[in-house]
């Protein structure tokens, strides 16, 4: 795709850490779109047909690449969304992981299913279904669409991919590491175009199936034209995840996990813990000991392997986080610590933690995507869990304490997709990843991940000797 010199395109790097322009894109064309979709069309009339094993072999060797690249791919993270260098680099190396898992094994997840039937036999099949189309977020460039594209490339469909718009050379970059694995054209395709065009992309007959990860307000728009259009979809939306800490917890332990995780990413993170429950009896000595440790963070350059807390993704961003705090503060939250930009060139903000948010505040009921620590204060356990059930996600969430039995009696009264017991919610290629409520529906990553873009074909025998 050509350069742009005209400031004009929507698709572009905009670097979070000096807010200037690096370089831009120019949106697709009708006919260019008509183009790839024709040429995913048929390239998946091949793939379908090709062995497990070369589909495997593709996706061994952009794990391969993306290993051999991760200082460089991290790099370009960080260029295009601000993270730190680090945090690139350890993404790259899940999606490496991801790919690999997938490969060694998809075949067995997809494996003809024998059922059990009191006439005959039957067992299912899982079919590839066509071009799926994958719209993703900026917050993490490559993990984001390589759990799309790694589960549903090794069942045999292909896709088209529609990546954030602030983070093109990431797209770009992907589309360029399965060419040089050796994916036949049409197999994994980026497409440049803005949100406003992917209704029309759902609503083509070569698209046979739609997932989005991104904002409930896209999400719902997506999902309302996929049914129109009578697509299968899946959802990734945003959360709000408890932290509920229990009063067994190691209190140390609880305060570091819930304010570091809070910071991973700027805190720009989907499951990232956004409101933290704490008894009553701790909850000065949490706040403490939290702001002690936010009071020592290094801001500053994301690719200084010193720095702690990086820019947010734009400045765009980080102005709307300031201000989902300082409305907070107006309507009777207590700010404990920072809630303002960074005085330096950048999409910086402080570390922040706010108290006192109640119901009827706008933060009470929304995501707050930025690095601020809101600590809420109970009486009891089964306040906590009230509280925690009191939102309209329903993504991930943590519970600590040191009596594991019983961390697992509040994880299971808590309405999310997710819970992680003494840690964040985290991510592992075999372990399912989605939610519930407005968090979303469908999974990614384990077995669950590549069976939701396959038909579930019963094939049932009888014979003259078992008639049905
Ligand atoms: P967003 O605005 O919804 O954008 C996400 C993607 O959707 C982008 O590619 C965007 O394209 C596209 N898009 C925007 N509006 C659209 C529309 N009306 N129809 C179709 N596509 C549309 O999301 P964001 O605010 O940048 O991302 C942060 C959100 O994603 C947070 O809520 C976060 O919690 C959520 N998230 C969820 C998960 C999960 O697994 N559940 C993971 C990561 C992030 P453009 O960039 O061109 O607008």
């Amino acid at each position: 795709m050509s350069v742009q010199t005209a400031a004009s395109s929507s698709i572009k790097t905009v670097n979070p850490a000096t807010n200037k322009i690096e370089k831009q894109f120019d949106v697709m064309s009708d006919q260019q779109i008509e183009q790839i979709l024709a040429a995913a069309d048929a390239a998946f009339q091949q793939w379908k047909k090709t062995p497990f094993a070369e589909r495997a072999k593709l996706l061994h060797n952009v794990a391969a690449i993306l290993r051999d690249r991760q200082d460089e791919l991290g790099k370009l993270c960080t260029i295009e969304m601000g993270k730190l260098h680090a945090e690139g680099v350890g993404e790259v190396q899940l999606c490496a992981d991801i790919f690999d898992y997938y490969a060694d094994h998809g075949e067995r997840f997809l494996a003809d299913k024998p059922l059990e039937t009191g006439i005959g036999s039957a067992f299912l099949s899982y079919d590839p279904l066509g071009v799926l189309l994958s719209v993703q977020p900026w917050n993490f460039p490559f993990y984001q669409i390589t759990r799309s594209a790694a589960p549903n490339i090794m069942a045999g469909n292909t896709m088209v991919l529609k990546h954030a718009s602030n983070v093109p050379q990431c797209a770009a970059m992907m589309e360029r590491i399965f060419i040089d694995a050796g994916a036949p054209v049409g197999v994994y395709t980026n497409l440049f175009v803005p949100g406003a065009k992917v209704s029309q992309l759902i609503g083509d007959k070569r698209i046979k199936g739609v997932s989005l990860t991104g904002s409930e307000a896209a999400g719902s728009s997506f999902a309302a034209e996929a049914g129109k259009h009578v697509k299968k979809s899946t959802l990734e939306l945003g959360g709000s995840d408890a932290f509920v800490v229990l009063a067994d917890a190691d209190l140390d332990l609880a305060v570091k996990t819930a304010a570091m995780g809070r910071l991973w990413n700027a805190g720009q993170v989907c499951v990232s813990p956004k409101r933290i429950i704490v008894l009553e009896d701790v909850a000065e000595a949490f706040i403490a000991k939290a702001r002690a440790i936010y009071e020592k963070i290094r801001i500053g350059d994301p690719l200084d392997p010193s720095t702690q807390l990086a820019p947010l993704s734009s400045e765009k961003a980080a102005g709307e986080i300031v201000e989902q705090v300082a409305t907070a503060v107006k309507e009777g939250a207590k700010l404990i610590y920072g809630g303002h930009r960074v005085d330096r060139p950048g999409a910086y903000m402080e570390p922040t933690i706010l108290t006192g948010i109640k119901p009827g505040m706008a933060a009470y009921a929304e995501e707050i995507f930025g690095p601020v620590l809101c600590v809420y204060a109970v009486k009891d356990e089964a306040q906590a869990i009230a509280l925690a059930n009191d939102s309209i996600f329903g993504l991930g969430g943590t519970v600590f304490g040191t009596d594991t039995a019983r961390a697992v009696a509040v994880a299971r009264q808590i309405d999310s997709g997710m819970v992680y017991i003494n840690h964040t919610t985290g991510i592992a290629p075999e372990l399912p990843f989605g939610g519930t409520k407005n968090s979303g529906y469908g999974r990614e990553q384990s077995p669950a991940g590549i069976h939701e873009f396959v038909n579930e074909k019963l094939i049932r025998i009888t014979t003259p000797d078992a008639p049905y």
